[in-house]
């Protein structure tokens, strides 16, 4: 049986970037960046001053209070009349660019007016006050951002400021999913008896089109090989399969087999965790085939574990990040099997300095209620079984 961690890494070393696209900004957010962007174009474009006041010399208020002379106003946008004579000022407005002879600008709060055409200057200030220096944010000839980079908001606002329109992104994968088990029927229907409801498919449908990616659904097949086979190669022009359930050990159990049959290169089965343990990894060329377990828990936290950095790493992301961890402090004890990695779900909340966290409740893989609950999985390492009241515990976010 691998480990987490020896499954991420073959897996993720099994992985590559999808193929590239181009949009424009504004429909790139969540895209990872397939090229360097470079620029030619220092920001700021010019010199000017982050504040509301008046444009000064600074040699003309080393003492205060000083009385200047109003020469004019500058807003933004404007371009400064003339040059700033001895004892001069002029009103400035945020974004403004700062008149010939000008060094620094004195916030209006730091100033009285004494009338239209006067200002008393109130304290000193340096050279370069409240400026906002020519390619101080982003110096011109520079790489801002490297290949590999997820857009968010921020970014694409620099790259509107830049003049960019086009960029080349990674595409995100097409994954065709598929639930496999002769007791499901699809949710839109009322289930006979013994049968049940499939809630992996849209569950997982839910968590790959947050991530961006194109579901090609493959719908429902009953334990049976034929059916199986036929409705995994009726997935066309896809970059990855998963499908859920029927990856145990039991005598229905037939994806991997089918898989085997198929041509899949079997890299794993079964991880060393709880849950999720029959999870599956295979190959074939560039398609990559994820076999879930069918529990509604396990299937959601082996996709969160191993399917997720690797979508990530597909549409380019340059370091799939594993979930983000932080350490809390457990307040119940728990007992798990020696050996292997347990992914409990967990209640994470804030007492004072610290975090602490508990179990949301039975573990049992077939109540999804029990991660509805969860703001958190607790990670118990393979290497400990007892924990302790007031251990200290890793936990990861739940998106
Ligand atoms: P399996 O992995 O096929 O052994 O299934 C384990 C358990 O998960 C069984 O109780 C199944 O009924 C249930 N299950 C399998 N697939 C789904 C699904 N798509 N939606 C909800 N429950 C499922
Ligand atoms: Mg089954």
């Amino acid at each position: 049986m691998i480990s987490a961690r020896a499954a991420l890494e073959l897996i993720l070393g099994k992985t590559a970037p999808c193929g590239t696209i181009t949009r424009t900004i504004e429909s790139a957010a969540g895209y990872a960046l397939a090229e360097d962007i470079q620029t030619d174009i220092p920001v700021p474009r010019f010199d000017n001053y982050a504040m509301d006041g008046y444009a000064i010399r600074v040699e003309d208020i080393t003492a205060v209070p000083v009385t200047l002379h109003i020469t004019g106003e500058i807003a933004a946008g404007d371009i400064p009349p003339r040059p700033l004579g001895a004892k001069e000022a002029m009103a400035i407005m945020t974004g403004a660019p700062l008149p010939e002879c000008a060094t620094a600008v004195i916030q209006q709060e730091w100033t009285e007016r004494s009338s239209p055409q006067e200002v008393k200057v109130l304290k000193t200030v340096p050279a370069g006050h409240n400026c906002r220096r020519v390619g101080s944010d982003i110096a011109a000839g520079s790489i801002v951002f490297h290949a590999g980079t997820v857009l968010r908001a921020q970014e694409t606002g620099v790259l509107a400021s830049l003049g960019v329109r086009f960029v080349n992104l990674f595409r995100k994968p097409r994954i065709g999913l598929l639930a496999t088990g002769s007791e499901l029927v699809d949710y839109g229907k009322t289930p006979g008896p013994g049968k049940l409801r499939d809630s992996n498919s849209p569950a997982l449908s839910a968590k790959l089109r947050e991530l961006g990616c194109e579901v090609i659904s493959l719908g429902i097949v009953p334990d049976e090989r034929e059916a199986i086979v036929s409705a995994l190669r009726s997935a066309r022009n896809v970059d990855c399969l998963i499908t859920t359930g029927g990856v145990s050990v039991g005598t229905h159990d037939l994806v991997r087999s089918v898989l085997v049959d198929d041509g899949i290169d079997i890299l794993f089965w079964k991880v060393n965790i709880k849950p999720g343990m029959p999870m599956l990894f295979g190959v074939r060329d560039d398609l990559l085939v994820f076999g879930l377990p069918g529990n509604t828990v396990s299937s959601l936290v082996t996709f969160l574990q191993f399917v997720q950095p690797a979508i990530q790493k597909m549409s380019g992301h340059t370091t799939p990040v594993p979930a983000f961890r932080l350490p809390a402090i457990l307040d119940e004890g728990i007992t798990k099997q020696d050996g292997k990695r347990y992914y409990v779900r967990g209640v994470l909340e804030r007492r004072g300095e610290t975090f602490h966290v508990r179990s949301t409740g039975s573990q049992v893989s077939n109540i999804l209620m029990s991660l509805v609950k969860a703001n958190c999985l607790i990670v118990l390492p393979e290497d400990k079984s007892e924990f302790t009241v007031g251990s200290h515990v890793e936990v990861e976010l739940l998106p």
